[in-house]
């Protein structure tokens, strides 16, 4: 190669045509350093034909400066990166950059310096020495990362180096992963899960595009099972790709993965230290990463020789990026399984309505478990009518669930009380004066945190003290609480039974890897008998002890017109429920609604879900919405009211008229002003026959805009706020 098309990381000129000195080792997908201007600019040498770009004739090509010391991208990720960027509106460049994950990776291995506490501790500290001192207890980081960590300053950290309490450690950044042992510990499987079993091993073995839709219900030994196609692929020496949808089951998925395979695997998040982010990143583009676990950036990883892909819990809406690029990880990793030609699983209890119809129109093989393992049956349904079995004022818990929570802690069982919303309460007011308290960046309310005594805004993460006074009417000691949240269920729970040993499950609890260990071990070992968590406590963890799950309020997520309201719940129930009984002891769960008619309660108390689905399907046929229909929305965005306004108007009257095509807005979003910006939503549903994306671009491309308004369009979308 003599003259190369690079797909540049800039976020104006995204291709760009150099020449190549001689001597440069370049191939397709290579990394490379170019100049650009003044200044560098970092590229991948991509198939000229499959980039627009205008050419540059060869006199004024000007020589690339470096190919940087890692594998090329294969052509396989290539493709996925177009694909990706095509279907989802995106520039190229902005896909491709999740691929790269750590630009210091790219520049070789070799150490780094990391510091830890080297056990000298002077007699005298400044109060700030000894907080860190506190905070760093086994911990090793960069000193960027400790003073994170221990709230100070670097300046602070570094002088404690000086003094000898920080100690530098050199960290290999090559330091080989342990390697894992497919035949480590073998489950015995049951038949149904050995037949699951063997088709994904078989398919492992042949290779292929092969997709999978593993439907068991919740107990049922999905994990074992894929487990097994996992070892295969690691027989075979191929690399495999664990998808789950949040950070916080990955602390459970590793105890796991250990107990069978011997090894942890290598984690994969936006979490990691710098040095670990460099390890990994290098081991999965080397190859040497077997099994790599992460939440949905770890897609988009330039693996050298991918075997398989899992995507745990494939129903979960935390799969949809929202914002950057609007992808949805649960379909680009079929897609990213087809390019790369290797099978791919989807593993849920209740999957979702567009995976089942691919099942069924026989592009995704389908493979049941229908029974839990080990004789451990489902748990029994109840629903529990609030408008006849009243809490009392200023309760959320009715009496038959308060009764029914007496009779577990009466026996030594566990309860889970599930309502999603965090804090104390989901709105403060004046008491005196009707004073709302709203946050300054959002069209939202801000959310009382008594545990950390705070105003929290949900959105955009603004906090606040919570004044002694009303701010508009300065009366002292005025405030009150609206509705729950789960502070309040809990402090609910220690009035009835002041003994019981209750643990709150969130995101603002369960915040790192050690927080949520010491959570999980505490409720095996019996130390908790009530847990109430959000969202993040319904799936993945097994409590063989615990019998009762309490639905809080099952009507939260009916309420707000969202396309998949009726589904999310459906699915949010089912996964609590599942957490019921799946020891030796049945299990129980009394659902709380005011609307025990509505289709999806009627559902899970009937434990009929092909019922509850085929009403779905129904309903989203009659809708033209997904699967049987597409939907996009457009998000027009501006720190200026006005200008976004003006500027979702100029789309709106730019609306192509098509027969299959139908637009709905502008309108203000629900969320109308979002982190500082004020917010207008255009939604486009279209036939299956439209080219959607084409007609997007085509309407959109014709458009100019100030500078200060965003366009964002999102194709399949989860949210609509
Ligand atoms: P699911 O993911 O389908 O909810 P899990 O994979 O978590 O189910 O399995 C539920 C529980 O049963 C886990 O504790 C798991 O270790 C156990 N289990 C499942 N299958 C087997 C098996 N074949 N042998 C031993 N334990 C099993
Ligand atoms: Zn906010």
């Amino acid at each position: 190669m003599t003259r190369v098309r690079l797909l540049v990381f800039n976020p104006v000129l995204s291709v760009l045509d150099y020449r190549v000195p001689p001597g440069m080792a370049i191939e397709l997908g290579s990394v490379v350093v170019a100049p650009l201007g003044p200044r560098q600019v970092l590229g991948i040498v991509w198939e000229p034909d499959r980039l627009d770009g205008t050419e540059v004739p060869e006199a004024k090509l000007r020589p690339l400066l470096e190919a940087l010391p890692v594998p090329p991208i294969s052509a396989p990720l290539r493709r996925l990166i177009e694909w990706t960027a095509d279907y989802y509106c995106s520039p190229l460049n902005s896909v491709a950059r999740m691929m790269l994950g750590s630009m210091a990776a790219l520049r070789g291995g070799g150490t780094t310096t990391e510091y830890r506490l080297s056990g000298h501790e002077p007699a005298r500290l400044t109060p700030q020495r000894a907080a860190a001192l506190d905070a760093l207890q086994g911990e090793q980081a960069s000193i960027r990362e400790l003073a994170e960590l221990a709230s100070v300053s670097e300046g602070v950290l570094r002088g404690m180096v000086n003094a000898g309490i920080l100690e530098p450690v050199t960290v290999d950044l090559d330091r080989a992963y342990p390697r894992a042992r497919p035949d480590h510990a073998q489950p015995e499987l049951s038949e149904l899960q050995q037949a699951a079993a063997d088709a994904f091993v078989a398919a492992v073995d042949k290779g292929g595009f092969q997709p999978f839709l593993l439907d068991g219900v919740t107990g049922s030994g999905k994990t074992e099972c894929y487990f097994e196609a996992i070892a295969a692929a690691v027989k075979d020496n191929r690399q495999v790709l664990v998808l789950l949808p949040e950070i916080a089951l990955t602390e459970n998925f590793l105890r796991r993965f250990e107990a069978r395979f011997g090894v942890p695997p290598v984690l994969w998040h936006s979490s990691l230290k710098q040095s670990e982010r460099r390890r990994a990143w290098r081991a999965i583009v080397s190859g040497e990463a077997q099994v790599v676990v992460g939440a949905r950036s770890a897609l988009f990883m330039p693996f050298r020789q991918l075997g398989l892909i899992v995507v745990d819990e494939a129903h979960e809406v935390s799969f949809k990026q929202d914002d950057g690029v609007r992808y949805n990880a649960r379909d680009v990793a079929v897609i990213r399984a087809r390019f790369e030609a290797i099978p791919v699983i989807l593993a849920s209890a209740t999957p979702a309505l567009e995976s089942l119809q691919l099942a069924e129109a026989g592009v995704y093989t389908k493979i049941d478990l229908p029974s839990r393992f080990g004789g451990a049956t489902l748990p029994h349904v109840e629903v529990v009518d609030l408008r006849k079995d009243e809490p009392p004022r200023q309760h959320w818990l009715a009496p038959s669930l308060v009764k029914a929570l007496g009779e577990r802690l009466q026996r030594g069982e566990q309860t889970l009380l599930f309502l999603n919303r965090r804090g104390y309460a989901p709105l403060t007011l004046c008491r005196h004066c009707g004073y709302r308290f709203q946050c300054p960046n959002c069209s939202a309310w801000l959310v009382e945190h008594r545990l950390s005594r705070r105003l929290a805004c949900h959105h955009c993460g603004h906090a606040s003290e919570v004044p002694e006074a009303c701010p508009e009417c300065h009366t002292p000691d005025c405030m009150v609480a609206c509705g729950p949240g789960v502070e309040r269920i809990a402090d609910e729970v220690t009035a009835l039974f002041p003994e019981a040993r209750i643990a709150i499950a969130t995101s603002d609890t369960l915040n790192n890897p050690e927080k949520i260990g010491d959570f999980v071990a505490r409720a095996e070992g019996g130390a908790i008998d009530v847990i109430v968590g959000t969202q993040l406590v319904t799936k993945g963890y097994h409590f063989p002890e615990l019998t009762l799950v309490g639905v809080i309020d099952a009507d939260m997520g009916l309420e707000g017109g969202d396309l998949r309201a009726a589904e999310r719940t459906y699915q949010q129930i089912a996964q609590v429920a599942g957490r019921a009984g799946r020891g030796v002891k049945p299990g129980e769960v009394l659902i709380q609604t005011r609307h025990p008619e509505a289709a999806v309660i009627a559902a899970l108390a009937a434990g009929d879900r092909d019922a509850f689905y085929a009403a779905e399907a129904e309903a989203r046929r009659d809708a033209g919405a997904p699967p049987f229909g597409r939907w996009a929305a457009i998000i027009v965005s501006s720190e200026d009211e006005a200008e976004a306004r003006d500027a979702a108007r100029q789309i709106g009257s730019a609306s192509p008229d098509l027969p299959d095509v139908m637009i709905l807005g502008p309108a203000p979003a629900p969320l109308s002003l979002l982190r500082g910006r004020y917010r207008y939503r255009l939604l486009i549903n279209a036939r299956r026959s439209a080219q959607l994306q084409d007609i997007i671009r085509q309407w959109l491309g014709t458009l100019a805009f100030p500078q200060g308004v965003r366009v964002a369009v999102d194709i399949d979308p989860y949210s609509f706020v």
